[in-house]
């Protein structure tokens, strides 16, 4: 007989994990229960910070610098993907918020999206599907051109840093601080993550043609669209990850 499992029940592993040749150890706290995704996200965000971890140590034994600091926040007004659980995430974050901030926040996601609507960019980021992948990078270079700054950056640093979507952790750059103004692939050196967790976690339980949402229409989106996905035990969502985080 299959065991039962209480809400508050919480199972914790130890292991090894191999990303892209290197061995990093790894413990994590998974909720023993079936939850849906947004619920896992705390495990992914420390997943995402061990696999970038990673990536800069990489860079540094290289030589690279990361140019990324506190109050440097050019890369704040590109197009941010993230999952359909972080927009599910970022609904309740903003929801809980005390007045006036929570009204403060809305009332920049609104303003954002009116601007791109004047732009006619909105319509083109609620069918992504519908564009190929060079109009996709050319939208979001049309959009960063706005410079629409993300409705959490505050003083040029960011206002839900311990909640930031997992992108956002992944995005650190090792040339002058100053070229992410002008962003192009010749000017701009990303560090070169050795896997993307971002990317996994937008693929458990998509409902939407393209697994991505841009987080400036997280809000709306997740308003219209309550939460269905299943839910499965924590394990076996990690598990889903790994497997393709190591590609087995
Ligand atoms: S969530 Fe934070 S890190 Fe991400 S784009 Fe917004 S301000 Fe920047």
């Amino acid at each position: 007989m299959t065991k039962q499992h209480t809400p508050d029940e919480w199972i914790t592993g130890k292991g090894t994990l191999s990303i892209a040749g290197t061995k990093v150890e790894l413990e994590v706290t998974v909720p023993a229960a079936p939850v849906q995704p947004t619920k896992m996200l705390p495990v992914f965000q420390h997943l995402t910070n061990v696999v970038v971890a990673v990536g800069v140590s990489n860079a540094e034994a290289a030589g690279e610098q990361i140019s990324c600091t506190k109050g440097c926040g050019a890369c704040c007004r590109q197009l941010v993907p993230i999952a359909e659980s972080e927009a599910y995430q970022l609904q309740a974050l903003v929801a809980e918020m005390p007045e006036p901030r929570r009204s403060i926040i809305l009332a920049r996601f609104a303003e954002a999206q009116a601007k791109l609507q004047q732009t006619g960019l909105l319509a083109q980021l609620l069918s992504p599907g519908e564009l190929n992948v060079e109009a996709r990078r050319k939208l979001g270079l049309d959009c960063f051109e706005q410079g629409i700054a993300c409705p959490f950056l505050e003083d040029e640093s960011c206002s839900i840093h311990p909640d930031r979507p997992l992108s956002c952790r992944e995005y650190l750059v090792t040339s002058p601080a100053e070229n992410c103004a002008q962003p192009s692939a010749e000017t701009v050196q990303c560090v070169d993550m050795p896997a993307s967790v971002s990317q996994i976690v937008r693929t458990l339980a998509a409902t939407r043609a393209v697994n991505w949402l841009p987080m400036i229409l997280a809000l709306d989106w997740a308003t219209e669209n309550p939460d269905q996905s299943p839910a499965r035990p924590g394990p076996e969502w990690l598990q889903e990850v790994f497997q393709k985080l190591t590609k087995k």
